[in-house]
């Protein structure tokens, strides 16, 4: 009787408050009234990660801030003419990427700032 009643109101879709999508996820999955679909809430659960110093030690694969920070210190070390801590920062962004030839082309912007 009482699961008959709990499901007698079906939950209805909102909009998402990041994306704008109709979901009915956050209710449904009992974060009732936080009005997100599954990606934003993966997407916003990753930011807190990152900012409460989650990923300081292993930088995330799928966190666009662990990849623009590494970023910006491969930059940064590039302008300074830090090739130690240039080397270090494309480092992890080729573990991050797990990919060689997207490091090698960001190697290749950053030599393009050197010069520009
Ligand atoms: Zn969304
Ligand atoms: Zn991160």
């Amino acid at each position: 009787m009482r699961t008959k009643q709990n499901f007698s109101r079906r939950n209805q879709p909102v909009a998402c408050r990041m994306c704008g999508k109709l979901t009915t996820w956050s209710d449904v999955n009992g974060f009732v009234g936080l009005a997100l679909c599954k990606p934003c809430f993966d997407a916003a659960t990753l930011e807190n990660g990152h900012f409460d110093g989650a990923h300081e030690v292993y930088p995330q694969r799928d966190c666009p801030h662990c990849i623009e920070k590494q970023k910006q210190q491969a930059r940064a070390a590039t302008l300074a003419g830090d090739y130690e801590r240039q080397g270090a920062a494309l480092r992890v962004l080729e573990q991050i990427w797990g990919d060689h030839a997207a490091a090698q082309a960001f190697y290749t912007e950053l030599e393009g700032l050197r010069r520009g």
